[in-house]
């Protein structure tokens, strides 16, 4: 290990930012990065969570790739929903989606508010059943990554309209 390393945050001389994906810089000799367009990000030094400081959003990196950290259910909802989108564009049909456990509590509030039965075993959303990851143990994507989709192993005609109307 060159000692050249040590002047650079952990994620090393240059990240692509988690908002525009252009290659940004780290500052020599600081744990941050910085995006002409997005500002600084700043690495927190115990959970090496990438945080933006002016909107204090957070990310983590799996396998090259940052995923998002949220603190409100409709994030994770959203993100749920393009990649359904994106699935059934490719022909598939999702079958269950199965949620970080890290986020069980705000899902499972969110999810019994909006008319899911206390009573009922099942959770759904967008129709689909839900499940938790297990408790991740340490070095887990499922403590990086927010959700899986388990889709129909069978691809139908693809290219077919989104299943979902775009928000817009
Ligand atoms: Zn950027």
């Amino acid at each position: 290990m060159s000692n050249l390393n040590l002047q650079y945050p952990i994620f090393g001389a240059e990240i692509l930012c988690p908002h525009c994906q252009q290659t940004i810089s780290a500052i020599t000799l600081t744990d941050s990065y910085l995006c002409q367009r997005h500002g600084a990000f700043e690495v927190e030094p115990n959970t090496n969570d990438l945080v933006h400081l002016s909107s204090n959003r957070r990310w983590r990196q799996w396998d090259g790739q940052w995923y998002r950290q949220h603190t409100h259910p409709d994030g994770i909802r959203f993100e749920i929903h393009e990649a359904l989108d994106r699935l059934h564009s490719q022909g598939y049909q999702a079958t269950k989606v199965i949620i970080a456990g890290r986020y069980q509590q705000i899902i499972t509030a969110y999810l019994r508010r909006g008319g899911n039965s206390w009573h009922s075993e099942t959770l759904k959303l967008y129709g689909l059943p839900v499940e938790f990851s297990s408790d991740a143990s340490t070095d887990s994507c499922w403590d990086v990554i927010n959700f899986n989709l388990e889709k129909d192993q069978q691809q139908r005609s693809s290219k077919r309209q989104g299943y979902f109307h775009n928000f817009e």
